[in-house]
Protein backbone atom coordinates (compact mmCIF):
# COMPACT_ATOMS: atom_id res chain seq x y z
CA UNK A 1 0.00 0.00 0.00
CA UNK A 2 1.89 3.45 -0.99
CA UNK A 3 0.93 6.42 0.43
CA UNK A 4 -1.11 7.90 -2.86
CA UNK A 5 -3.09 9.92 -1.23
CA UNK A 6 -0.67 11.93 0.45
CA UNK A 7 1.25 13.38 -2.06
CA UNK A 8 -0.41 16.14 -2.68
CA UNK A 9 0.58 17.26 1.16
CA UNK A 10 4.09 17.63 -0.38
CA UNK A 11 6.53 16.71 -3.13
CA UNK A 12 9.18 15.42 -0.82
CA UNK A 13 6.20 12.10 -0.08
CA UNK A 14 6.21 11.95 -4.36
CA UNK A 15 10.05 11.05 -4.04
CA UNK A 16 9.89 7.47 -2.59
CA UNK A 17 7.15 4.91 -2.18
CA UNK A 18 5.81 4.31 1.44
CA UNK A 19 4.02 1.23 3.47
CA UNK A 20 2.47 2.72 6.48
CA UNK A 21 2.36 0.22 9.69
CA UNK A 22 -0.60 -1.17 10.78
CA UNK A 23 -3.72 0.47 12.35
CA UNK A 24 -3.69 -0.34 16.43
CA UNK A 25 -6.70 -3.40 16.65
CA UNK A 26 -7.01 -4.44 20.12
CA UNK A 27 -5.82 -3.09 23.45
CA UNK A 28 -2.32 -3.06 24.38
CA UNK A 29 0.29 -2.56 27.84
CA UNK A 30 3.23 -0.63 27.03
CA UNK A 31 5.89 1.21 29.14
CA UNK A 32 5.63 4.56 26.91
CA UNK A 33 2.93 5.44 24.39
CA UNK A 34 4.13 8.64 22.07
CA UNK A 35 1.72 10.51 20.29
CA UNK A 36 2.93 11.68 16.97
CA UNK A 37 4.95 10.48 14.35
CA UNK A 38 7.04 12.99 12.91
CA UNK A 39 10.39 13.94 14.05
CA UNK A 40 9.78 14.70 17.75
CA UNK A 41 7.71 11.63 18.24
CA UNK A 42 10.26 9.35 15.99
CA UNK A 43 13.23 10.86 17.85
CA UNK A 44 11.70 10.76 21.56
CA UNK A 45 11.01 6.80 20.45
CA UNK A 46 14.57 6.29 19.11
CA UNK A 47 16.52 7.94 22.68
CA UNK A 48 14.54 6.44 24.64
CA UNK A 49 15.16 2.77 22.95
CA UNK A 50 18.82 3.69 23.22
CA UNK A 51 19.39 4.54 26.52
CA UNK A 52 16.68 1.68 27.53
CA UNK A 53 16.65 -1.00 25.52
CA UNK A 54 13.90 -3.27 27.33
CA UNK A 55 11.42 -0.53 27.31
CA UNK A 56 7.84 -1.00 25.58
CA UNK A 57 7.15 1.66 23.33
CA UNK A 58 3.66 2.41 20.99
CA UNK A 59 3.85 4.99 18.55
CA UNK A 60 0.77 6.56 18.09
CA UNK A 61 -0.09 8.21 14.60
CA UNK A 62 -3.23 9.42 13.47
CA UNK A 63 -1.70 9.97 9.36
CA UNK A 64 1.15 8.18 8.09
CA UNK A 65 4.53 8.79 9.32
CA UNK A 66 5.47 12.33 8.30
CA UNK A 67 2.03 13.87 7.59
CA UNK A 68 2.65 16.86 9.54
CA UNK A 69 5.24 19.38 9.53
CA UNK A 70 7.96 16.61 9.37
CA UNK A 71 7.09 15.01 5.95
CA UNK A 72 6.28 18.60 4.22
CA UNK A 73 9.16 21.13 5.37
CA UNK A 74 11.55 22.63 3.26
CA UNK A 75 14.30 20.81 4.85
CA UNK A 76 16.71 23.40 6.59
CA UNK A 77 18.80 21.68 8.81
CA UNK A 78 19.85 24.98 10.86
CA UNK A 79 20.52 26.93 13.87
CA UNK A 80 17.60 29.49 14.11
CA UNK A 81 15.80 29.34 17.46
CA UNK A 82 12.46 31.30 18.00
CA UNK A 83 12.12 34.26 15.84
CA UNK A 84 15.29 36.08 15.46
CA UNK A 85 18.62 35.69 18.24
CA UNK A 86 17.51 39.58 19.21
CA UNK A 87 13.89 39.18 20.09
CA UNK A 88 15.38 35.77 21.46
CA UNK A 89 17.39 38.04 24.00
CA UNK A 90 14.80 40.53 24.41
CA UNK A 91 12.30 38.35 25.83
CA UNK A 92 14.60 35.54 27.83
CA UNK A 93 17.81 38.33 28.32
CA UNK A 94 21.63 37.74 26.48
CA UNK A 95 22.48 34.18 28.81
CA UNK A 96 19.81 32.83 27.66
CA UNK A 97 19.62 33.53 24.66
CA UNK A 98 23.93 32.23 24.17
CA UNK A 99 22.10 29.25 25.76
CA UNK A 100 19.30 28.54 22.88
CA UNK A 101 21.91 29.01 20.19
CA UNK A 102 24.02 26.33 21.75
CA UNK A 103 21.41 24.07 22.16
CA UNK A 104 20.41 24.54 19.17
CA UNK A 105 24.18 23.97 17.44
CA UNK A 106 23.93 20.78 19.03
CA UNK A 107 21.01 19.93 17.71
CA UNK A 108 22.49 20.67 14.22
CA UNK A 109 25.81 18.38 14.75
CA UNK A 110 23.22 15.82 16.22
CA UNK A 111 20.92 15.20 13.33
CA UNK A 112 24.27 15.64 10.96
CA UNK A 113 25.69 12.91 12.83
CA UNK A 114 22.61 10.66 12.96
CA UNK A 115 22.21 10.60 9.35
CA UNK A 116 25.90 9.75 9.01
CA UNK A 117 26.38 7.54 11.58
CA UNK A 118 22.86 5.61 11.06
CA UNK A 119 23.20 5.65 6.72
CA UNK A 120 19.59 7.30 6.86
CA UNK A 121 19.15 7.56 2.82
CA UNK A 122 17.26 11.69 2.81
CA UNK A 123 19.80 13.19 -0.02
CA UNK A 124 21.27 15.07 3.20
CA UNK A 125 24.16 18.07 1.87
CA UNK A 126 25.94 20.11 3.85
CA UNK A 127 26.10 22.99 1.69
CA UNK A 128 25.82 25.75 4.66
CA UNK A 129 23.39 28.33 4.99
CA UNK A 130 23.19 32.18 3.90
CA UNK A 131 20.50 34.69 5.17
CA UNK A 132 20.48 37.23 2.36
CA UNK A 133 20.02 40.75 2.58
CA UNK A 134 17.50 42.06 0.21
CA UNK A 135 17.36 46.10 0.87
CA UNK A 136 19.76 48.50 3.36
CA UNK A 137 17.35 48.12 5.73
CA UNK A 138 17.56 44.17 5.92
CA UNK A 139 21.71 44.59 5.81
CA UNK A 140 21.32 46.53 8.69
CA UNK A 141 19.25 44.00 10.61
CA UNK A 142 21.58 41.26 9.94
CA UNK A 143 24.74 42.90 11.06
CA UNK A 144 23.12 43.60 14.03
CA UNK A 145 22.58 40.08 14.53
CA UNK A 146 25.72 39.35 13.92
CA UNK A 147 27.15 41.82 16.46
CA UNK A 148 24.96 40.42 18.89
CA UNK A 149 26.19 36.96 18.20
CA UNK A 150 30.31 37.87 18.06
CA UNK A 151 29.10 39.62 21.67
CA UNK A 152 27.91 36.63 22.68
CA UNK A 153 31.27 34.76 22.16
CA UNK A 154 28.90 32.61 19.33
CA UNK A 155 31.77 31.39 16.55
CA UNK A 156 30.98 29.99 12.77
CA UNK A 157 29.11 32.91 11.72
CA UNK A 158 30.27 35.82 9.83
CA UNK A 159 29.50 38.64 7.14
CA UNK A 160 30.06 37.99 3.39
CA UNK A 161 29.75 41.10 1.39
CA UNK A 162 27.78 41.85 -2.05
CA UNK A 163 30.81 40.83 -4.29
CA UNK A 164 31.96 37.35 -2.29
CA UNK A 165 28.20 36.60 -2.27
CA UNK A 166 28.14 37.11 -5.76
CA UNK A 167 30.92 34.14 -6.40
CA UNK A 168 27.97 31.63 -4.18
CA UNK A 169 24.56 32.66 -5.48
CA UNK A 170 23.70 35.29 -7.69
CA UNK A 171 20.55 37.64 -7.99
CA UNK A 172 19.96 41.34 -8.42
CA UNK A 173 18.22 41.58 -5.32
CA UNK A 174 21.51 40.80 -2.77
CA UNK A 175 23.32 43.45 -0.74
CA UNK A 176 25.40 40.58 1.39
CA UNK A 177 24.63 37.77 3.96
CA UNK A 178 25.02 35.87 6.87
CA UNK A 179 27.34 33.02 6.32
CA UNK A 180 27.11 29.89 8.26
CA UNK A 181 28.64 26.96 6.96
CA UNK A 182 27.63 24.63 10.29
CA UNK A 183 24.48 24.01 8.58
CA UNK A 184 22.77 21.26 6.17
CA UNK A 185 19.79 20.54 4.06
CA UNK A 186 17.28 17.03 3.44
CA UNK A 187 14.76 15.40 1.89
CA UNK A 188 12.46 15.86 5.25
CA UNK A 189 9.79 12.51 3.91
CA UNK A 190 13.04 9.96 3.29
CA UNK A 191 14.17 11.58 6.73
CA UNK A 192 10.43 10.89 8.31
CA UNK A 193 10.32 7.42 6.90
CA UNK A 194 13.99 6.16 7.59
CA UNK A 195 13.79 7.28 10.91
CA UNK A 196 10.13 4.65 11.17
CA UNK A 197 12.58 1.90 9.73
CA UNK A 198 15.13 2.64 12.27
CA UNK A 199 12.82 2.47 15.06
CA UNK A 200 10.71 -0.09 14.33
CA UNK A 201 14.31 -2.26 13.87
CA UNK A 202 14.71 -1.70 17.85
CA UNK A 203 11.60 -3.15 18.48
CA UNK A 204 9.06 -0.05 18.57
CA UNK A 205 5.11 -0.48 17.97
CA UNK A 206 4.24 2.00 15.28
CA UNK A 207 0.51 2.26 14.33
CA UNK A 208 -0.40 4.48 11.30
CA UNK A 209 -4.08 6.16 10.88
CA UNK A 210 -4.22 5.55 14.78
CA UNK A 211 -6.00 8.81 16.39
CA UNK A 212 -5.59 8.96 20.05
CA UNK A 213 -9.08 10.45 20.28
CA UNK A 214 -9.27 10.85 24.29
CA UNK A 215 -6.46 10.79 27.40
CA UNK A 216 -7.77 8.76 30.63
CA UNK A 217 -6.87 7.48 34.05
CA UNK A 218 -7.50 3.84 33.93
CA UNK A 219 -6.51 0.46 36.18
CA UNK A 220 -3.48 2.73 37.28
CA UNK A 221 -2.29 3.30 33.88
CA UNK A 222 -2.66 6.42 31.49
CA UNK A 223 -5.23 5.21 28.89
CA UNK A 224 -4.82 6.54 25.29
CA UNK A 225 -8.37 5.81 23.46
CA UNK A 226 -7.98 5.11 19.87
CA UNK A 227 -10.79 3.92 17.35
CA UNK A 228 -10.06 0.09 17.91
CA UNK A 229 -8.51 -0.20 20.77
CA UNK A 230 -6.51 1.49 23.71
CA UNK A 231 -3.42 1.67 24.89
CA UNK A 232 -2.45 1.46 28.27
CA UNK A 233 0.48 3.10 29.42
CA UNK A 234 2.75 4.21 32.60
CA UNK A 235 4.05 7.22 30.92
CA UNK A 236 3.33 9.15 27.78
CA UNK A 237 4.83 11.60 25.13
CA UNK A 238 2.83 14.35 23.19
CA UNK A 239 4.39 14.78 20.34
CA UNK A 240 1.98 17.25 18.34
CA UNK A 241 3.49 20.08 17.82
CA UNK A 242 1.01 22.37 15.75
CA UNK A 243 -1.78 19.80 16.21
CA UNK A 244 -1.51 20.21 20.58
CA UNK A 245 -4.51 22.95 20.37
CA UNK A 246 -6.34 19.63 19.75
CA UNK A 247 -5.40 18.01 23.26
CA UNK A 248 -7.85 20.14 26.23
CA UNK A 249 -4.38 20.47 28.25
CA UNK A 250 -1.80 21.71 25.52
CA UNK A 251 -4.68 23.97 23.94
CA UNK A 252 -3.91 27.39 25.09
CA UNK A 253 0.35 26.64 24.63
CA UNK A 254 0.38 27.61 20.79
CA UNK A 255 -1.84 28.07 17.68
CA UNK A 256 -1.14 26.11 14.81
CA UNK A 257 -0.17 28.41 11.47
CA UNK A 258 0.18 27.50 8.18
CA UNK A 259 3.94 28.56 5.72
CA UNK A 260 3.47 27.60 2.18
CA UNK A 261 5.94 26.35 -0.57
CA UNK A 262 6.09 26.35 -4.39
CA UNK A 263 8.78 23.80 -6.65
CA UNK A 264 10.36 24.55 -9.80
CA UNK A 265 11.37 21.70 -12.47
CA UNK A 266 14.54 21.10 -12.64
CA UNK A 267 16.92 23.72 -13.68
CA UNK A 268 18.50 23.36 -16.45
CA UNK A 269 22.48 24.01 -17.36
CA UNK A 270 21.59 27.85 -18.56
CA UNK A 271 20.09 28.47 -15.34
CA UNK A 272 22.72 26.80 -13.43
CA UNK A 273 25.73 29.42 -15.60
CA UNK A 274 23.62 32.37 -14.77
CA UNK A 275 22.41 32.04 -11.18
CA UNK A 276 25.58 30.27 -9.91
CA UNK A 277 24.37 28.56 -7.17
CA UNK A 278 28.08 27.42 -6.25
CA UNK A 279 27.99 25.90 -3.15
CA UNK A 280 24.32 24.83 -2.82
CA UNK A 281 23.39 26.81 0.47
CA UNK A 282 19.94 26.81 2.32
CA UNK A 283 19.23 30.44 1.73
CA UNK A 284 16.61 32.77 3.88
CA UNK A 285 16.10 36.72 4.05
CA UNK A 286 16.05 38.48 6.58
CA UNK A 287 12.21 39.85 6.80
CA UNK A 288 9.89 38.90 9.52
CA UNK A 289 7.88 36.76 7.12
CA UNK A 290 11.03 35.56 5.69
CA UNK A 291 11.60 33.94 2.39
CA UNK A 292 13.03 30.56 3.34
CA UNK A 293 14.79 29.00 -0.53
CA UNK A 294 17.16 26.14 -1.53
CA UNK A 295 17.63 23.43 -4.57
CA UNK A 296 16.52 19.77 -4.32
CA UNK A 297 18.47 17.06 -4.73
CA UNK A 298 17.19 16.90 -8.55
CA UNK A 299 18.10 21.08 -9.03
CA UNK A 300 14.32 22.40 -8.61
CA UNK A 301 13.95 25.34 -6.64
CA UNK A 302 11.94 25.27 -3.45
CA UNK A 303 10.86 28.35 -2.19
CA UNK A 304 8.08 28.94 0.79
CA UNK A 305 7.64 31.37 3.06
CA UNK A 306 6.10 35.03 2.50
CA UNK A 307 2.85 34.77 4.27
CA UNK A 308 0.95 32.56 6.84
CA UNK A 309 -2.40 31.67 7.66
CA UNK A 310 -4.47 31.19 10.81
CA UNK A 311 -7.16 28.78 11.32
CA UNK A 312 -9.96 30.76 13.44
CA UNK A 313 -10.56 27.49 15.41
CA UNK A 314 -9.93 24.08 15.71
CA UNK A 315 -9.62 23.74 11.51
CA UNK A 316 -6.31 21.55 10.90
CA UNK A 317 -6.28 21.77 6.86
CA UNK A 318 -5.62 24.89 5.66
CA UNK A 319 -3.02 23.58 3.54
CA UNK A 320 -3.71 25.58 0.48
CA UNK A 321 -3.71 29.33 -0.38
CA UNK A 322 -3.60 30.32 -4.00
CA UNK A 323 -2.77 34.14 -3.44
CA UNK A 324 0.31 32.85 -1.18
CA UNK A 325 1.49 30.34 -4.40
CA UNK A 326 1.15 32.64 -6.84
CA UNK A 327 2.86 35.26 -4.73
CA UNK A 328 5.71 33.37 -4.15
CA UNK A 329 6.08 32.05 -7.65
CA UNK A 330 6.79 35.95 -8.48
CA UNK A 331 8.98 36.25 -6.22
CA UNK A 332 11.10 33.45 -7.51
CA UNK A 333 11.20 35.20 -10.78
CA UNK A 334 12.05 38.18 -8.93
CA UNK A 335 14.71 36.97 -6.92
CA UNK A 336 16.19 35.08 -9.94
CA UNK A 337 15.11 36.60 -13.10
CA UNK A 338 16.62 34.60 -15.47
CA UNK A 339 14.39 31.61 -14.87
CA UNK A 340 11.81 33.50 -16.91
CA UNK A 341 9.43 30.94 -18.18
CA UNK A 342 10.60 28.14 -16.02
CA UNK A 343 7.26 25.79 -15.12
CA UNK A 344 6.25 24.91 -11.46
CA UNK A 345 5.51 21.41 -10.94
CA UNK A 346 4.28 21.33 -7.07
CA UNK A 347 2.53 23.38 -4.48
CA UNK A 348 1.81 22.21 -0.90
CA UNK A 349 1.65 24.21 2.72
CA UNK A 350 1.76 22.86 6.45
CA UNK A 351 1.19 23.53 9.77
CA UNK A 352 4.22 25.52 12.49
CA UNK A 353 3.43 25.61 16.31
CA UNK A 354 3.52 29.18 17.08
CA UNK A 355 3.60 30.00 21.27
CA UNK A 356 2.69 33.59 22.06
CA UNK A 357 6.06 34.49 22.92
CA UNK A 358 7.75 32.85 19.79
CA UNK A 359 10.04 29.87 21.39
CA UNK A 360 9.69 26.44 21.72
CA UNK A 361 8.55 24.63 25.30
CA UNK A 362 8.67 21.40 26.13
CA UNK A 363 8.27 19.55 29.75
CA UNK A 364 5.57 18.02 32.17
CA UNK A 365 2.79 18.76 31.78
CA UNK A 366 0.76 17.91 35.21
CA UNK A 367 2.54 15.49 36.50
CA UNK A 368 6.13 13.63 35.74
CA UNK A 369 4.44 10.68 33.71
CA UNK A 370 3.58 12.82 30.52
CA UNK A 371 5.97 15.13 28.69
CA UNK A 372 4.97 17.44 25.85
CA UNK A 373 6.83 19.39 23.45
CA UNK A 374 6.23 22.08 20.94
CA UNK A 375 6.32 25.51 19.56
CA UNK A 376 9.01 24.67 16.83
CA UNK A 377 7.70 27.22 14.43
CA UNK A 378 9.50 27.25 11.52
CA UNK A 379 12.66 26.07 12.79
CA UNK A 380 12.28 22.56 14.26
CA UNK A 381 13.93 20.04 11.58
CA UNK A 382 17.56 20.19 13.82
CA UNK A 383 15.76 21.18 17.25
CA UNK A 384 13.21 18.13 17.32
CA UNK A 385 16.21 16.00 16.96
CA UNK A 386 17.59 17.03 19.96
CA UNK A 387 14.34 17.49 21.92
CA UNK A 388 13.50 13.95 21.34
CA UNK A 389 16.93 13.18 23.55
CA UNK A 390 15.73 15.66 26.50
CA UNK A 391 12.23 14.18 26.04
CA UNK A 392 13.85 10.86 26.56
CA UNK A 393 15.67 12.26 29.19
CA UNK A 394 12.22 13.72 31.46
CA UNK A 395 10.28 10.36 30.38
CA UNK A 396 13.47 8.17 32.33
CA UNK A 397 13.63 10.94 35.08
CA UNK A 398 17.61 11.58 34.47
CA UNK A 399 18.50 15.31 35.81
CA UNK A 400 21.11 16.37 32.48
CA UNK A 401 22.96 19.20 30.79
CA UNK A 402 19.56 19.12 28.52
CA UNK A 403 16.57 18.62 31.09
CA UNK A 404 18.34 22.10 32.40
CA UNK A 405 18.10 23.91 29.51
CA UNK A 406 15.50 27.19 30.51
CA UNK A 407 12.91 26.15 27.83
CA UNK A 408 12.28 22.98 29.35
CA UNK A 409 9.53 23.14 32.07
CA UNK A 410 9.52 26.97 31.31
CA UNK A 411 5.81 28.54 32.06
CA UNK A 412 4.25 29.31 29.05
CA UNK A 413 1.77 32.38 28.62
CA UNK A 414 -1.18 31.26 27.42
CA UNK A 415 -3.11 32.47 23.96
CA UNK A 416 -6.16 34.05 25.19
CA UNK A 417 -9.77 32.40 23.89
CA UNK A 418 -11.20 33.14 20.37
CA UNK A 419 -12.56 35.85 19.75
CA UNK A 420 -9.81 37.47 21.32
CA UNK A 421 -6.60 35.14 20.53
CA UNK A 422 -7.52 35.63 16.32
CA UNK A 423 -7.38 38.97 16.73
CA UNK A 424 -3.77 39.18 18.55
CA UNK A 425 -2.76 36.66 16.46
CA UNK A 426 -3.75 38.79 13.04
CA UNK A 427 -2.40 42.23 14.99
CA UNK A 428 0.98 40.21 15.10
CA UNK A 429 0.59 39.23 11.64
CA UNK A 430 -0.46 42.99 10.70
CA UNK A 431 2.62 45.00 12.77
CA UNK A 432 4.86 42.01 10.48
CA UNK A 433 3.75 42.64 7.36
CA UNK A 434 3.77 46.50 8.45
CA UNK A 435 7.35 46.39 9.31
CA UNK A 436 8.66 44.18 6.22
CA UNK A 437 6.83 46.62 4.08
CA UNK A 438 8.58 49.60 5.69
CA UNK A 439 12.07 47.76 5.60
CA UNK A 440 11.57 46.77 1.64
CA UNK A 441 9.17 49.19 0.45
CA UNK A 442 9.70 47.56 -3.40
CA UNK A 443 7.70 44.43 -1.77
C1 LIG B 1 6.03 24.21 5.08
C2 LIG B 1 6.99 24.08 6.24
C3 LIG B 1 8.34 24.36 6.06
C4 LIG B 1 9.23 24.21 7.12
N1 LIG B 1 10.57 24.33 6.88
C5 LIG B 1 11.45 24.06 7.88
C6 LIG B 1 12.84 24.04 7.62
O1 LIG B 1 13.31 24.15 6.48
N2 LIG B 1 13.69 23.85 8.66
C7 LIG B 1 13.23 23.66 9.93
O2 LIG B 1 14.05 23.55 10.85
N3 LIG B 1 11.89 23.58 10.19
C8 LIG B 1 11.01 23.76 9.20
N4 LIG B 1 9.68 23.66 9.45
C9 LIG B 1 9.24 23.28 10.81
C10 LIG B 1 9.45 21.78 11.06
O3 LIG B 1 8.97 21.03 9.98
C11 LIG B 1 8.72 21.37 12.35
O4 LIG B 1 9.16 22.19 13.41
C12 LIG B 1 8.95 19.93 12.73
O5 LIG B 1 8.79 19.06 11.64
C13 LIG B 1 7.98 19.56 13.84
O6 LIG B 1 8.05 18.15 14.07
P1 LIG B 1 7.06 17.48 15.10
O7 LIG B 1 7.33 16.05 15.12
O8 LIG B 1 7.15 18.20 16.40
O9 LIG B 1 5.60 17.80 14.53
P2 LIG B 1 4.86 17.14 13.27
O10 LIG B 1 5.80 16.72 12.22
O11 LIG B 1 3.79 18.09 12.86
O12 LIG B 1 4.22 15.83 13.88
C14 LIG B 1 3.09 15.83 14.70
C15 LIG B 1 2.31 14.58 14.34
O13 LIG B 1 1.32 14.33 15.32
C16 LIG B 1 0.24 13.70 14.68
N5 LIG B 1 -0.92 13.82 15.58
C17 LIG B 1 -1.51 14.97 15.98
N6 LIG B 1 -2.55 14.69 16.81
C18 LIG B 1 -2.59 13.34 16.94
C19 LIG B 1 -3.43 12.45 17.65
N7 LIG B 1 -4.44 12.88 18.41
N8 LIG B 1 -3.20 11.10 17.57
C20 LIG B 1 -2.18 10.64 16.82
N9 LIG B 1 -1.35 11.45 16.11
C21 LIG B 1 -1.55 12.78 16.17
C22 LIG B 1 0.11 14.47 13.38
O14 LIG B 1 -0.61 13.75 12.40
C23 LIG B 1 1.57 14.68 13.02
O15 LIG B 1 2.06 13.70 12.12
C24 LIG B 1 8.75 23.81 8.41
C25 LIG B 1 7.40 23.54 8.59
C26 LIG B 1 6.51 23.67 7.52
C27 LIG B 1 5.07 23.34 7.73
Amino acid sequence: MIAQSFEPKSFWMSTQSYTPSKTLQKDIFVDVAIVGGGFTGLSSAFHLKKSEPEIKIALLESQIIGYGASGRNAGFNMTLFGLTMSFTAIRFGRTKAREAHVYMERAVDTLHSLVKGLKIDCDYEHPGFLRVATSEKYKKRILHEIELVNSLGIKGIEWINKEKLSEQVKSPNYLGAWLEPRCGLLNPAKLSWGWKSIIESMGVHVFENTSVIEISKDRDKLCLLTSNGKVYADKIVLATNAYSHLIPELKQKQVPVWTYIVLTEPLNQKHFAEICWKNRQGIEDARNLVHYYRLTADNRILMGGRDVSFAYDLDTNLDINSDTFNLLEKDVLQTFPILKGIKFTHRWGGPVSVPVDLAPAMGYLGDKRVVYSLGCLGHGVSLTHLNGCTVSDLILDRKTDLTDVFFVNRKTIPWPPNPIRHLAAQAILGYMHLEDKIFDPKE
